[in-house]
Formats: structure tokens, sequence, C-alpha cells
């Protein structure tokens, strides 16, 4: 962490650094890159910046598409990837008004600092800690085949392979069974050893890391849970978790996907965020005699998330794919409704988190395709609505459901509310619910509408595709 130019200069002559680089995030939460030779970095950079075309970056232009990138000191590391000595830092976006540079509201980092504005200046907390957890999975030979519109994914695992690719059929050992991943030691957890590199380099790198596992999808789904920390921070450490994740895998001849759902047959990919508010250092989600000991504050947060949930997903699950992770049967959450350690309604109290420092809500609908900065802060924004106007989830039917949603009466199941069941619904819903989002400033009109439009014709990019299995259904 550096505090001026003449710092991080002391540092370049000290480290022998050859090359600085800037990490832009875009609409996608993908990092982008432009990188200068070391020398050339001067003090001017804080105040003038380094120019981009910011439409590329999926962001609605502003009159012309005339970008500033200017680096946060704060955020600085070496690169352990780059051949050459390279120092990384993550850009803020700025745009040009009457010759000023000046921050781009839209910039997904400043989202994320408004929204910790608004809800300390709020009295909401001065705090709001975010545990995300990633799964992926871990590839190690993929190649599609696109033939006359018939298009074939062949996948070989690492962790074997029962259902796809080159399977050893002379030697069926050491394989992991169809949706038995979840825990299984080394051998079958075949990618333990990249992982605790990872996790390692991770931890290094200021992403500390609670555990790591084999995860339930079989072969090759894994699960990364780290630390909690801020909004901002846990953007800022999701970009770089994946950074180093995915180098790491090209490092040892893998890759790494956090597509929701990747293969039909086994468990999806989620990103599921835990919440908790803290004021000067005072849990404020603990309520000893409260449903699942949880304060009438949390109570209202979870009231106000799942009232916003299907408009939510425009941002925490923002791809086709993303709606095809959440069917019943994997684990995944199909209902808008909230229980204690149950996995199927989409906001979880974690039994074990019983101190009350540690008592927290997850969300888990969200996935590794969202913009982290985004996904966080709307989900907090929802919270935060549901805080002020008092909305108390079980008045609002939406539960506690303590059982297993699926195995409810048909009559029961009946009165719960599903969540959108494609990305298009999720657009709609956020069309008719975005004033939350709006408050304080935090999300622009202009970039609710941009995101809509975008997804919209993702959606239909992909619906109008032929798809493989109609060939098979179809063709004669
Ligand atoms: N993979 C499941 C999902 O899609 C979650 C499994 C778990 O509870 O960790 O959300
Ligand atoms: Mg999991
Ligand atoms: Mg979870």
């Amino acid at each position: 962490s550096f505090k001026s130019i003449k710092g991080v200069q002391a540092f370049i002559q000290e480290q022998e650094v050859k090359m600085v680089d800037f990490k832009v995030v875009d609409m996608k939460g993908r990092w982008n890159h432009l990188t200068i030779p070391a020398e050339r970095l001067k003090e001017e950079i804080m105040t003038e910046g380094i120019g981009f075309d910011g439409s590329s970056y999926g962001f609605l232009t502003v009159e012309k598409s005339d970008m500033v990138l200017i680096p946060d000191l704060t955020t600085g590391f070496i690169d352990p990837f780059t051949e050459m000595r390279t120092l990384v830092f993550i850009a803020d976006i700025y745009r040009l008004e009457e010759g000023k540079r000046v921050r781009f509201e839209d910039d997904p980092r400043y989202i994320a600092k408004k929204a910790e504005g608004y809800i300390a200046e709020k009295g909401m907390g001065d705090e709001a800690l975010f545990g995300p957890e990633f799964e992926f999975y871990v590839l190690d030979h993929i190649s599609y085949q696109i033939k006359n519109h018939h298009m074939e994914v062949k996948i070989d695992s690492r962790q074997g392979e029962w259902n796809a690719g080159k399977s050893d059929e002379k030697n069926p050992g050491n394989k992991v069974k169809k949706n038995g991943g979840y825990h299984v030691d080394v051998p079958l957890d075949s990618s333990y050893n990249f992982r605790n590199q990872t996790v390692d380099l991770l931890g290094t790198y200021g992403v500390p890391v609670k555990y790591h596992h084999s995860e339930n999808g079989g072969p090759g789904q894994v699960e990364i849970e780290v630390e909690f920390a801020t909004l901002l921070e846990m953007g800022d450490r999701t970009q770089k978790l994946k950074y180093i994740l995915r180098n790491n895998a090209v490092k040892n001849g893998l890759s790494t996907t956090f597509m929701p759902k990747p293969f039909s047959d086994e468990c999806g990919n989620g990103m599921h965020i835990h919440m908790h508010l803290f004021n000067q250092g005072k849990p404020l989600f603990y309520h000893e005699g409260g449903y699942s000991n949880l304060s009438k504050t949390a109570l209202y947060a979870i009231g106000g998330i799942l009232k916003h949930a299907p408009a939510l997903m425009a941002f925490t699950n923002p791809s086709t794919n993303s709606y095809k992770r959440l069917v019943p049967g994997f684990e995944a959450p199909v209902s808008i409704c909230y229980g204690t350690a149950n996995r199927s309604a989409v906001i979880r109290i974690p039994g074990y988190a019983t101190q009350p420092e540690h008592k927290r809500f997850e969300l888990r609908s969200p996935d590794g395709t969202a913009n982290p900065y985004l996904a966080y802060t709307a989900m907090l924004l929802a919270a935060a609505e549901g805080i002020e106007n008092k909305i108390d989830p079980a008045k609002e039917g939406f539960g506690p459901y303590d059982v297993n949603v699926f195995e409810l009466k048909a009559s029961e199941q009946e009165k719960i509310k599903s969540l959108p069941k494609d990305l298009l619904e999720a657009c709609d819903a956020l069309e008719k619910d975005h004033q939350f989002l709006l408050k304080g400033g935090v999300f622009s009109k202009n970039l609710v509408r941009n995101q809509i439009q975008k997804l919209r014709e993702e959606h239909h990019q992909i619906h109008k595709l032929p798809h493989p299995e109609e060939f098979r259904m179809y063709y004669d």
C-alpha cells in the first residue's frame, strides 16, 4: 500500500520493477489492463491519468467514450505471474467534464464506495462485511466442436471421468462419482496440490482463505471460502482471487471455470454471499431469542433482499447460463424464502454460526458471472431498503421454512414464489423494481437501463440458436 507516487518510485528503484500495470474492471467484472514501463511513471498520473476508450468496457457511452484511469495507490502488488518484474495497481475510472477529471459514476469500484458511504450516513452500521464462497470447476482439458450448429463439448476432467471424455475403462479406480465429490480426499481430490499452491499465493497477496475443499459436483468441482471483508475491499479481493486462480491454472496446464452450469447433470457453481452489519465493532445481526437468534435488523435485511430478489438477479446472476443452475435437485435455490440451515431456500441462516459476531445469513442465488462490486452492492442496498422500511420477512410470507422446500405439500409449495427462470425474467424484474438501487445515487438510471438492454440482447442472442438437443428431438 503506497501513499504517494514518490513512494512508488522509490519502490520501483529498490525492487528493480520494470513495468507498471493497471487493472480496470468492466461491466462484466473482467479485468482489462494497460502497462507502462516503470520509468515512465510520473506524478502527473494522479492528476492526468491515462486515457482509454470506455465504450469497449460495456459502459454506456457518456457523450464521447473518452475515459481516464487513475491508479488506486493503496492496491499495489507485485504480479506473481509475469516474467518481468511488474507492479500492479487496480485503477479507478474517471471521465472528462469541461476539461476536468471527475469520477465516473458507473465505475463499479465507485459504486461500491458510494454504497459504503450511504449505509454509514443512514446510520445502518459503519461496517458491512461480505463473505463470498467461490465454487468452480478445475479441468485439464476442454474442447468445443462446432459442426453445422451442432455443438459438442468434451471435457476430460482432472478428477477422473465417469461421465465424459476419454475415460480409462481399464482402470476405473480413483474416480469421483456423479455429484459425489463433496470433501473427497486425495487421490480422488486430484486438484488438491493445485489448490494448496493457489491458496498459499492468495494469502500472500492479501486474500486470506478460510478453507478450500472438493465440492459436490464430481469430477472437478471445488470451493474456496475467503475471510470476510468490507464491500469495496471484497470486490477487489474477488478480482484478485479470480486473477490468481486463472493464471495459476494456466501455469499448471489447467483451466478453471465459474460458469454457473457447465454440465447439466452435475452441480452448478454458486457464489453464495454471506453478509452482516456492525457498528463500532458491535454485531447488529444477533439477538438472543429472535428467530435463529437473529436481530430485527437482520430479519428486515432478509425481508428487503427477498422482496427485491428477482430484480437483484440482473446483477447477481447476469448470464443466460445462470438460470440453468437454478433448478431443483442440485442444492441450488429456486424459491424466494428463508430458513435455518435450509439449502433449498434462497436465504439460509447457517446453523453453525452461533457467536454474536458470526451471526449472519447467506444469499444463495448469486454466481461467479456477476460483477462482484455490483452484486455485493445491490445485495446491500436491498438489505438497506428492508431495514429502512422494516420489511418483516415472516409477515411478507417468505417463511421461515426449516424444511426442504421441495418436500413440502404441493399446496404449501404453491405459496412460495419462484426465482426468475431466465435472464429475461430477471431483466423484467429489474425494470419494474430498481428504485432501491438508485438511493443515495449509488447506482445510476443509466447503468440500470444499460444492464437491462445488454442482458436482453444476450438472452436473445442465445435463445435464437438451435440447441444441440433440438437436433436429437426434432431432426427427423
Ligand atoms: N453448488 C450448489 C449451488 O449451486 C451449492 C452447494 C453448497 O451448498 O455448497 O449453489
Ligand atoms: Mg459449496
Ligand atoms: Mg453456502
